[in-house]
């Protein structure tokens, strides 16, 4: 009836999962969620969802919640009111500041959290507390591809759109299952091959959905990814295959050449278990190709060198000129839904927002702006938090919507570590593994009942509006920052995160054009973004963001030192499966996704099945090198090969979860640990 229909509500959200960045209409009647209706306009998916997106937001009304702020007594937990559970934070952390200095406290911000919210985590930590100290997961995932971007082009983002992607001639994708990972690009780039005849190269270890469909699929032994692009990017040199004219913008050139100097494809072959012939087969297929894309994911990050070979990567486009024009470019699949707004909006131990760098005329402006005396020093990385702390330098932490627990890698030591903290400080919307040892809990809300704006993975700024009040008595996180910095002495008072919004546009150049008006409904801004509104979804069209506007072509150690390992014979890879987003907090709570998929499983190839007598349903034991082990059922596949096992990251109970076995080293130039690293052993304990 028109009555009923009156109650029902639609508004404008953007998925909470993964960096596609999809919108759509969501209907909710009180708390009720109905429907999801996505929509032609919806700019990065149109009319697309998947699973997550379209069914997957039970979690918002679980009875698993926070309602409201916990304080620890004791072994367990008592319901405090929001007035004492600040103030004991604000008082804790004062003294924390007065005894050890402000760099005794940190700052973990979650890659869900709104731009507005990453802006005034950050204003808080250097602004109030006086401490660099702040940082954000992708440190756990993306932060390779983002030096590697850096160090060449000059901007640590997708250089085009997803409408790039659908354009190209060639679709490179390396260590990323695109189906399962961002489904809906997934389903672009399988429209791409089958309507505009587009060609599909997969590198991966593991033989996912898109590999299968793949005109050619190059499967390495684990590690090699940089080594195989080094060997195309050889061939295409000593092809003299390169673009001439687009190297006029480009500087570097000898210096690559001479550091492939002694490279050649049989080493590529016999280290990597790549017949040359592929090699040459990719390069030829680059060579021919009107328009490359590369996507790229954990696959390559997730490594030690990570960032190496993410520099590959753009080199080889920069060798190819397949940057700044359309159906070209560079696209590291940002994993959460604001990945990339997080370090965007400046939770980043090393820049202040809009990666402007830490020199004196940036500190200036915001100490003018902020009315405060800054901390020049540079901060920690979230790896260097944990070992600060087991170092005794760092006594605070505050961690915002972040398992740290169970995605930190090597969960018993991270565990140990936050277990001893003077004092840790957890926001988020559920009793995590992580909140679970926290001195304070204070309790989030969704991004279903706040408004604020995400930045996906092609830099495209979209708003999200609230569609019903926050549960209980949770908060948005901005409202809650701004609850502590007053209580800190601060004289904070934004009424809407628009204002915030505004704050930014004045301080960061990036953002200069970006107003909550001109961001209304499906609209959105891809930055940087002009005064004047003009956004851009093409990078490098004119010049590049290094200094004289030029890119730099930069040489990688491709050669690395391999460890023979008797024992520990196995490698162990990780990613994300449909149904859940990585460990499961959301997805874990929601029941449709949970009855489709429940239990975290052990996925190992016919020929390891063999080996150990291993069927699909026994029960293994998985030990790590580095000490940890699971135990989970076996799953005998065809995706995963040799003496490679594959955990998915959502872990159906903390004991399976796959950061049981990772151990802690970082890569060097990004600080990313070497989740994709892990060695391991196998054995079966059942039959089913
Ligand atoms: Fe879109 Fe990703 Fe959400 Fe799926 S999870 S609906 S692909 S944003």
């Amino acid at each position: 009836s028109k009555a009923r229909r009156s109650q029902i509500r639609r508004t404008k959200t953007v998925c909470t999962y993964c960096g596609v960045g999809c919108s759509f209409e969501i209907w909710t009647k009180n708390r009720k969620i109905l429907k999801v209706e996505p929509k032609p306009e919806s700019p990065a998916n149109g009319i697309l969802t998947c699973v997550k997106g379209k069914f997957g937001w039970d979690f918002v009304n679980s009875k698993d919640r926070l309602t409201k702020p916990l304080i620890r007594e004791g072994d367990h937990f008592r319901e405090a009111s929001w007035e004492e559970a600040i103030r004991l934070i604000a008082s804790k952390f004062k003294q924390i500041k007065e005894r050890y200095g402000p760099d005794a406290l940190g700052f973990i911000a979650s890659d869900k959290m709104s731009n507005e919210e990453a802006y005034l985590l950050q204003k808080l930590a250097r602004g109030v507390i006086g401490t660099n100290n702040v940082d954000n997961s992708s440190r756990y995932c993306q932060s390779p591809a983002t030096i590697g971007l850096w160090r060449t082009v000059g901007i640590g983002a997708d250089s085009g759109t997803i409408k790039d992607i659908e354009m190209a001639d060639l679709i490179l994708i390396v260590g990323h299952n695109t189906t399962e990972s961002h489904p809906v690009i997934g389903s672009k780039v399988k429209r791409a091959q089958k309507v505009n005849g587009a060609k599909i190269v997969v590198i991966d270890v593991r033989k996912h959905e898109i590999a299968e469909r793949a005109d050619l699929f190059i499967r390495p032994k684990p590690g090699n990814d940089a080594l195989i692009l080094a060997g195309v990017v050889k061939y295409i040199l000593d092809n003299d295959w390169v673009n001439h004219e687009f190297l006029k913008r480009v500087e570097g050139l000898e210096n690559l050449k001479r550091s492939l100097k002694d490279l050649t494809l049989e080493y590529v072959e016999s280290t990597s278990g790549v017949p040359k012939e592929d090699i040459i087969k990719l390069a030829k297929m680059i060579h021919e190709a009107k328009g490359v894309v590369v996507l790229w994911g954990m696959g390559v990050t997730q490594h030690l060198g990570g960032a190496d070979t993410s520099t590959m990567i753009s080199n080889l486009l920069l060798l190819t000129g397949n940057y700044g024009r359309p159906g070209a470019g560079a696209f590291p699949m940002r994993g959460h839904n604001n990945v990339q707004g997080v370090s965007d909006f400046g939770c980043l131990p090393n820049y202040l927002p809009g990666y402007q760098p830490m020199e004196e005329n940036v500190f200036s402006k915001f100490e003018d702006a902020w009315r405060t005396k800054l901390n020049r020093r540079p901060g920690l990385q979230i790896p260097q938090m944990i070992e600060g702390i087991l170092e005794g330098k760092v006594h605070g932490l505050y961690i915002v919507g972040e398992d740290t627990v169970m995605v930190d890698c090597g969960t018993p030591l991270t565990r140990k570590a936050l277990e001893g903290l003077e004092f840790l400080v957890v926001q988020d919307m559920f009793l995590t593994e992580t909140a679970k040892l926290a001195d304070v809990v204070l309790p989030a809300c969704s991004n279903l009942e706040k408004d604020g704006t995400f930045v996906n993975t092609e830099r495209r700024i979209q708003r999200f509006y609230k569609a019903m009040d926050p549960l209980g008595e949770s908060k948005p996180d901005w409202e809650i920052i701004q609850l502590l910095a007053r209580e800190l002495g601060e004289s904070w008072n934004y009424l809407h995160p628009s204002e915030i919004m505004d704050e930014i546009a004045k301080l960061v150049p990036i953002f200069s054009g970006v107003r909550y008006d001109r961001l209304e409904g499906f609209n959105s801004l891809v930055w940087p973004v002009e005064e004047d509104g003009r956004d851009t979804p093409i990078l490098y069209v004119n010049s590049f963001a290094l200094e004289g506007g030029k890119a730099k072509l930069y040489p990688i150690v491709w050669k690395r030192k391999s460890v023979e390992e008797k024992v520990y014979s196995i490698t162990v890879n990780s990613g994300r499966v449909l149904e859940h987003f990585h460990e499961g907090t959301m997805t874990g709570r929601v029941e449709g996704l949970a009855r489709k998929f429940p239990e975290t499983y052990v996925e190992i190839s016919s020929e390891l099945a063999k080996k150990h007598s291993i069927k699909t349903g026994d029960m293994v034991l998985v030990r790590s090198k580095f000490g940890g082990e699971i135990r989970a059922k076996a799953l005998v596949s065809d995706r995963v090969f040799g003496e490679e096992i594959f955990v998915p990251l959502f872990a159906s109970n903390p004991s399976k979860a796959v950061n049981n076995l990772t151990g802690r080293e970082i890569d060097r130039d990004s600080g990313t640990p070497g989740y994709k690293d892990t060695l391991a052993s196998i054995e079966k304990l059942s039959a089913e």
